[in-house]
């Protein structure tokens, strides 16, 4: 199974593709996390991709879609795969139907989390993560049940992302309309999208994709 879990900035594909990686063992593919993973590093694509990041703008096409070629080549055929904040434009949607067919693998559903913008900012701007293990967490919906202690792996120690303010959430969001939503009706007209409301609880989400999914 591969899925694109598709939504603006703080819809939840974060945090409902750690449920999926939990309850189905598939493996998150998020472009956002391999090129944070590449700025903490100083790769030559983490200091390219450094500063357009902080802006709230899009990376290169061919940056990103490298990282998932190279990143999904590298699993077991028959581990599924979560695309999460891929792709982002046409000409990345293009870029994944090749490197699905290379890998011998079809894309079965693109869930699109559906929430309201107002929401979205309040969730980007209360989102943090456990600076261990990545656990993400929200300061009022979703916060650790122990204050100050990773549910996941016990730390202590949390961090926010750079680009998590109102300001870059704005570019964010236009972004998405701009480049993101436009990718929609070529999958619509190959029939695999499934809307999901992603105002609900975290749990209510997951049991929505799993419906789909099953
Ligand atoms: P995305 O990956 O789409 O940007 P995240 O999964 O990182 O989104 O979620 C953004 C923030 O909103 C996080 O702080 C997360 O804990 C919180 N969040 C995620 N899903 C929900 C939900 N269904 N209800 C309330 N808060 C949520
Ligand atoms: P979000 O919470 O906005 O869904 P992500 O972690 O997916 O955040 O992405 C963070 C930033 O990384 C984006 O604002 C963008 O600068 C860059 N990025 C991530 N994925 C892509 C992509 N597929 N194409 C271009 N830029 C990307
Ligand atoms: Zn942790």
């Amino acid at each position: 199974m591969n899925i694109i879990l598709l939504g603006p900035p703080g819809a939840g594909k974060g945090t409902q593709s750690a449920g999926l990686v939990e309850r189905h063992g598939m493996k998150q593919l998020s472009t956002g996390d391999m090129l944070r993973a590449a700025v903490k590093a100083q790769t030559p694509v983490g200091m390219e991709a450094k500063a357009v990041m902080e802006r709230g703008e899009l990376v290169s096409d061919q940056i990103v879609s490298s990282l998932i070629d190279e990143n999904l080549a590298a699993m077991p055929g028959d581990q599924g795969a979560i695309f999460d904040g891929y792709p982002r434009t046409g000409a990345q949607a293009a870029d994944l139907d090749r490197i699905l067919e290379k890998n011998g693998r079809k894309l079965d559903h693109v869930i699109e989390l559906g929430v309201d913008v107002d929401a979205l900012v309040e969730r980007i701007t209360g989102r943090f993560s456990c600076a261990n293990c990545g656990a993400l967490y929200h300061d009022t919906a979703n916060p650790p049940s122990k204050e100050g202690e990773c549910d996941v792996c016990g730390s202590h120690e949390f961090k926010r992302r750079p680009d998590d303010y109102e300001e870059t959430v704005r570019t964010r969001m236009d972004e998405y309309r701009a480049k993101t939503a436009p990718i929609l009706p070529g999958y619509e007209a190959r029939r695999i999208v499934s809307r999901v409301d992603g105002m609900g609880g975290i749990d209510e989400v997951a049991g929505a994709i799993d419906a789909i999914l099953s």
